[in-house]
């Protein structure tokens, strides 16, 4: 028997790969899909937060496209960025065009300064994906190791050595691949508002596939008339025409037989030694392997016979988490076609708004459209959820985004517990640690929380399938 633990999409996906076996998969929500449960109520529809579908890896394509035949729509991306009072399209760095010349100035200045030392990645852009294996290139970030497989574990289950002094920082390496500029006006602001914490305690190795890195021609260019490049990873991307992204999980679920998943199921102990699960009403479950996409800091938490030392370890790991304020809007959307907006300013609380219409029209009734403002916390801030609601209102009429506070006919604040794994020193320290004692345990941790990493959809899927081949592969 192997049991899965968590029916997001690493958890559902395993269970497909593993057909044929005896598998249970155990839920704690009364609906599959984790992260991509979507929320329908008085006929507007919310991802948690704007979820979009990448998908390069042609297997997982593949079996996407034949699990839902003619269900996406295929989309090209529309993102902004609201600074200075003006809206500017993504990324930044490549379209300056419209911005106040001084600071026009200084982002190019800034960036012609890295030039001299060396340090920006010229024509660098980063868009070599994490699907592909490679790392960008760029000499700034091939100062991060590359993470290494545990023996013995899926290739997924990679770790990094703790970072060396020299190793720079998210915060040297904004400033070393931007220049001063860039860095004062969009990404130190923006990424204080998403990680809530110094940037020098961030460690650089989560950029260096998901920041698009323009070459000096692109940020002049960008700075006179606007780029018209595609840069950066999203650029295309699939979201189901029918609304919600629930529709993936929901079909991956479907194709497994009655009985294999069962929700209402809170796992609340597990004994590794025995592989042995408990959850809330005292039933036990006894597997000889177990796969699990529980956050790695709450599996060490429920885990009886991790040592003390472990434990103590487990709990500096660190996240980020992010309050969704869905709002459901009467008339028209304030922009013809963006997706979603970044605001790197202070004096606004959300540091992105989604804009679910411009997805597909079912996400709204007709004459409506909706909003999402991302509020990120640290989970030992408690901003209030009135206070959030009031704060996004007064942001949003500020912005010009939302006409009046009356024109708001449905709001709802949904909070993220754990939304973005911080990426720093103790991670890198801890999860060597954690993973051996699990994998020794025929234990494996997968999926974005599981493994502790900045995972997308098609990664989670793909951990899945892995999974389902390690176990294989050792059987064989
Ligand atoms: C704000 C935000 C925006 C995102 N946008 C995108 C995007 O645009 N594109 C993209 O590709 N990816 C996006 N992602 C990432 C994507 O959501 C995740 O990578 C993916 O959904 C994670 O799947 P998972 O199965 O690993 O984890 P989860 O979805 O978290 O699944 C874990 C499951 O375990 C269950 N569980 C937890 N504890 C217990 C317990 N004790 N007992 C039983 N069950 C338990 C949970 O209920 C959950 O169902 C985004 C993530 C966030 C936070």
């Amino acid at each position: 028997m192997v049991l899965i633990l968590g029916a997001g999409l690493a958890g559902l996906s395993a269970a497909h790969h593993l057909q044929g076996r005896d598998r249970l998969v155990l839920e704690r929500h009364d609906e599959v899909g984790g992260l991509c449960r979507s929320i329908r109520e008085d006929g507007f529809t919310f991802d948690l937060t704007g979820h979009l579908l990448h998908l390069r890896d042609p297997e997982i394509r593949a079996w996407v496209g034949a699990l839902m035949p003619d269900a996406f729509a295929d989309l090209s991306r529309s993102a902004w960025i609201h600074s200075h009072g003006v809206l500017t399209p993504y990324p930044f760095q490549a379209n300056t065009a419209g911005l106040p010349l001084s600071v026009r100035m200084e982002c190019l200045l800034g960036f012609i300064e890295t030039l001299k030392h060396g340090d920006a990645g010229a024509g660098a852009e980063a868009d070599a994906s994490k699907a592909a294996g490679t790392n960008g290139s760029g000499a700034s970030v091939s100062a991060v190791p590359d993470p290494v497989p545990l023996s013995g574990g899926p290739e997924f289950l990679g770790t990094a050595p703790e970072p060396a002094p020299d190793e720079p920082s998210f915060l040297t390496w904004i400033h070393r691949t931007f220049g001063a500029g860039f860095a004062k006006h969009f990404f130190e602001p923006y990424n204080r508002k998403l990680w809530r914490r110094d940037l020098s305690e961030v460690t650089g190795d989560w950029v260096s596939w998901s920041i698009p890195r323009p070459d000096l021609g692109d940020v002049l260019r960008g700075a006179v008339t606007g780029s018209e490049k595609a840069f950066g990873y999203n650029p295309e991307f699939l979201y189901p025409a029918a609304g919600g992204i629930d529709h993936l999980p929901q079909a991956v679920a479907a194709s497994l037989e009655d009985g294999v998943v069962r929700t209402g199921c809170d796992v609340v102990a597990l004994e590794a030694g025995a592989r042995r699960v408990t959850l809330g009403d005292g039933e036990t479950h006894d597997a000889e392997t177990i796969l699990t996409s529980l956050p790695l800091p709450a599996l060490a938490r429920l885990t009886t016979d991790l040592p003390e030392a472990l434990r103590a370890a487990a709990a500096e790991l660190s996240h980020v988490s992010v309050r969704a304020v869905n709002l459901g809007v009467k008339g028209p959307p304030p922009h013809p076609d963006a997706q979603w907006i970044y605001f790197p300013e202070e004096a606004l609380p959300f540091h992105r708004i989604g804009l679910p219409t411009a997805l597909t029209p079912a996400m709204a009734p007709a004459g409506h459209h909706s909003l999402v403002a991302e509020i990120a916390f640290r989970p030992d801030e408690d901003r209030g959820a009135e206070a959030s609601l009031d704060a996004t209102l007064a942001g949003l009429v500020s912005t010009g985004l939302l006409a009046s506070p009356h024109d708001v006919v449905h709001a709802r604040v949904v909070d993220i517990p754990e939304a973005y794994v911080v990426f720093d020193a103790a991670r890198r320290r801890v999860l060597p640690q954690l993973f051996r004692w699990f994998l020794d345990h025929e234990v494996l941790p997968l999926g974005r929380y599981g493994a502790w990493d900045y995972l997308s959809m098609e990664d989670c899927l793909r951990h899945g399938k892995q999974a389902a081949e390690w176990i294989a592969g050792r059987a064989r």
